[in-house]
């Protein structure tokens, strides 16, 4: 029994290599390389990072599937994460993140900012994030930490942003606190190597798919961009349906991201020595910077591997500014900071479709055409983009699980 994938990110490796153990014939199609967003960056200084950093987020109760899972190929190393956040805009002011009550007193107007929260009506259900943000702090520290930072990230007004996602990101504890309280994990190994050993029995196909071959409700075979028909019994997509999908009119956004490496040798590390995450609610382009300090390579002492994202849409000047523009602004972010710094090598990557849009009307357009996809008996689909839900690979390799038993399923009906 045959079945082809569409994408080889984590969602289409895991399957690939679930499906594989179980003895079927799996083929990958992949247009760009394998291991999709997880793909690392590699410096011509030897150095690497990934592309926005990805830890492995799991609850050791009940989500240990991912960890026994990648503990298959490599050693995971357990970290405690934190991050800060710099709401004023300078690098010598951190505020705690996940923001904190004790972030109140950092600020000049605290005591009306008690007063806020003293009057908010705490954590509750709302629809909308401005609504659960009001309700929970008050309009001070909502307009402060998140809600220039929520129009940046997603690009569109908050007011219009739903989700599931409000009470695992804003839980406003009392001091500071790791950024998961579940485990948070880092492969010993790169992701793109773990990502290649799973799909070792599996063949791959560099090509991209543009659309399907069908008969009735059935899929024959997937059509490429070489021209190639690739026919089989069982097809897997991870990828945008609307590629798939032709006979339905309507367009859905998602958000992509420009990110940008850099091996940078420094006067000082930019965050607290406990901190690898800098979050950034104000006007500089980009919303966060990591420093990859945690990963298991020994880099130079006061030389620092970091990434910097910058979210757009693909139709924004942003999304094909050149790589000397980049540089440019990091070089005269750092330079504003009072950071003396030489870039040694830099990188920048894009990521189209790296966020779906929590905005109910293109969950509806998506779900119109993926309707339209999930009428074949034959096609199954999982991953962020493919679902188009703001889901973590811990999720991923969840779905990948049970989209294996679906298609176990099916063959033994
Ligand atoms: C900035 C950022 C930080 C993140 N940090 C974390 C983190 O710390 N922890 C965590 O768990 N998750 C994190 N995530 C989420 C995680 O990266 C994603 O959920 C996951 O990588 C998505 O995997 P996927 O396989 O669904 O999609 P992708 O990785 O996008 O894979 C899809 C693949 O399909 C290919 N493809 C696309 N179109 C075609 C086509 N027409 N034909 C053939 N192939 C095609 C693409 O090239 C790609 O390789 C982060 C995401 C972002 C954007």
């Amino acid at each position: 029994m045959g079945v082809t994938i569409i994408g080889a990110g984590v969602a289409g490796c895991t399957t690939g290599y679930l499906l594989s153990q179980r003895g079927y014939d799996v083929t990958i199609v992949e247009k760009g390389g394998i291991g999709g967003l997880l793909r690392e960056i590699e410096f011509d200084t030897g150095y690497h990072c990934d592309s926005a950093p990805h830890l492995l987020f799991y609850d050791e109760t009940e989500e240990a599937i991912v960890g026994e899972l990648f503990s298959e190929f490599s050693e995971l190393d357990a970290h405690d994460f934190y991050a800060k956040t710099y709401p004023t805009g300078t690098l010598d002011e951190p505020h705690d993140y996940p923001v904190t009550k004790a972030n109140i007193d950092l600020w000049d107007d605290s005591e009306q900012i008690w007063d806020e929260l003293a009057n908010a009506e705490g954590k509750t259900d709302a629809d909308y994030f401005d609504q659960y943000m009001l309700k929970q702090v008050g309009p001070t520290l909502y307009e402060r930490y998140n809600e220039g930072y929520t129009r940046k990230h997603w690009g569109v007004e908050p007011e219009r942003i739903t989700g599931d996602w409000f009470d695992f990101k804003i839980s406003f504890p009392e001091e500071e606190d790791s950024f998961f309280s579940g485990g948070a994990y880092y492969p010993q190994k790169k992701y793109t190597t773990i990502l290649k050993e799973m799909i070792s029995d599996c063949d791959v196909v560099f090509d991209g798919v543009t659309g399907l071959d069908t008969d009735g409700d059935r899929i024959q075979s997937l059509v490429t961009e070489n021209g190639q028909r690739l026919e089989d019994d069982r097809f897997v997509s991870t990828i945008d349906p609307s590629i798939l999908v032709d006979d339905v009119d309507a367009t859905f956004d998602y958000r992509s991201m420009v990110i940008y490496g850099a091996h940078i040798e420094a006067s000082e590390r930019l965050f607290p020595s406990h901190v690898n995450w800098g979050y950034f609610p104000n006007d500089y382009e980009f919303t966060r910077v990591t420093d990859y300090d945690f990963t298991p390579q020994s880099i130079p002492e006061g030389e620092y591997i970091l990434t910097v994202e910058f979210p757009c849409f693909i139709d924004e000047d942003l999304w094909t500014r050149s790589d000397e523009w980049f540089d440019d602004y990091v070089r005269s972010f750092l330079d504003e900071q009072g950071v003396e710094a030489e870039i040694l090598d830099s990188q920048t990557r894009r990521a189209p479709r790296a966020y779906p849009l929590p905005v109910e009307e293109e969950i509806q357009k998506f779900e119109l055409i993926n309707g339209r996809l999930s009428e074949y008996e034959n096609m199954f689909n999982l991953g962020r983009v493919s679902t188009y839900e703001y889901i973590w690979i811990k999720d991923i390799v969840q779905q990948a699980y049970e989209t294996v038993d679906e298609i176990t399923a099916t063959v033994t009906q």
